[in-house]
């Protein structure tokens, strides 16, 4: 059975609280399944696709990705202190990250230890929700909708599973959950607009633009500006933004001189990896494994150079109209570690949400 027929079957069931998640870069995407113009912001109108499709919850992985900012940021400014394993590789792409593991196996250490935000959310969805909510996590089945395939061997590492449980049991990309939704006759065009559900709802602009190639490093360093210079609170780092498939910046963050490269495309990083002495003088390597980041991952519908254009600056469009631009600002994420994480990089923060990264080769 493939993965949209499990998922199928288990909305069917309905002997589990099924609930999805939905990466940014499929709020610009998806309706070009549907014959919407590129770059249409559908968030709503997906959201409300979903339940009716028979997802009881629908969540957004971006409050996630907000979640992964302050923890990276944190972790972040710790190296920078001690000066040690930098550059920092952030870790939200798993098609990267594999391909440091089978290829350059001795800068694991230099991965973030945090989650990415699609394991991020799943943990918090099994824990925090379920708690504040009164389910036991064995009830939930947790579906994350990604622009993705390699998101589905992440989803199943060991070393993501906490307590034997899996925190996300199936994932779709952006083409699977379009066949999903056309198999049940729902139309993107006829549906609905629905809200997140709440609790893990209301991301930052920072937490949205995690799906375009510069946004993880922007949404990082304004959370890393707000935390060291909160007298500045910088927020826009348009220096960060572009197309070159490999881009290196130099800025200066509360008298700390930081040096970041952005990388999409995996011969990109490849080739900056190989450069040992260009390689030692990052603080930061945004790796994308992807053109143009998620927003031209393989899952989603076909795209080219212009295609991808659009989409980010849809991504871009929402960031900008958002009130709350940096994701440590975001008050579900202070709800979330007032009344259940504590602070970042807390014990329990720790235990759900950072891993050892583990090398094929050396364990
Ligand atoms: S860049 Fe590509 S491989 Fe990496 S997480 Fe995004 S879609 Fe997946």
């Amino acid at each position: 059975m493939d993965e949209i027929e499990r998922v199928h079957e288990v909305l069917e069931y309905k002997e589990k609280i099924v609930v999805a998640q939905i990466a940014p870069a499929l709020r610009v995407s998806i309706g070009e399944e549907f014959g919407f113009p590129v770059g249409k912001i559908l968030t709503k109108k997906f959201v409300g696709a979903l339940k009716q499709a028979g997802f009881q919850k629908v969540f957004d992985t971006s409050v996630a990705a907000d979640v992964v900012t302050v923890e990276e940021g944190i972790e972040f400014i710790s190296r920078l202190e001690k000066k040690e394993n930098l550059p920092l590789f952030t870790s939200c792409c798993p098609g990267s990250m594999a391909f440091i593991e089978n290829k350059h196996s001795e800068l694991v250490y230099h991965f973030c230890t945090v989650k990415s935000p699609q394991q991020t959310m799943g943990a918090l969805i099994k824990t925090y929700y379920a708690k504040k909510m009164n389910i036991p996590q064995e009830k939930i089945f947790v579906v994350s909708i990604m622009p993705c395939a390699v998101k589905k061997f992440e989803s199943r590492r060991p070393e993501m599973d906490f307590n034997g449980i899996h925190h996300v049991d199936a994932v779709l990309t952006t083409k699977d959950i379009a066949v999903l939704l056309k198999n049940l006759k729902i139309d993107l065009n006829n549906v609905k607009e629905n809200d997140f559900d709440s609790l893990l709802e209301n991301a930052s602009g920072a937490g949205q633009i995690f799906g375009v190639t510069g946004g993880v490093s922007e949404s990082l360093l304004r959370f890393v500006s707000h935390k060291l210079e909160p007298e500045k609170k910088k927020i826009e780092f348009k220096k960060l933004r572009g197309k070159e498939g490999r881009r290196e910046i130099e800025l200066s963050i509360a008298g700390k001189k930081l040096k970041i490269a952005i990388v999409h495309g995996l011969q990109n990083l490849n080739n900056l990896i190989l450069d040992k002495n260009e390689f030692d003088s990052f603080q930061v390597i945004e790796m994308m494994a992807c053109p143009g980041g998620c927003i031209g991952g393989g899952g989603q519908p076909v795209s080219t150079p212009e295609i991808r254009e659009k989409r980010i600056q849809a991504l871009r469009k929402i960031d900008s109209k958002e009130k709350v631009r940096v994701s440590s600002d975001n008050p579900e994420v202070k709800e979330l570690y007032k009344s259940f994480l504590k602070n970042p990089g807390s014990e329990t923060a720790k235990e759900l949400l950072h891993t050892r990264r583990i090398c094929f080769k050396c364990d």
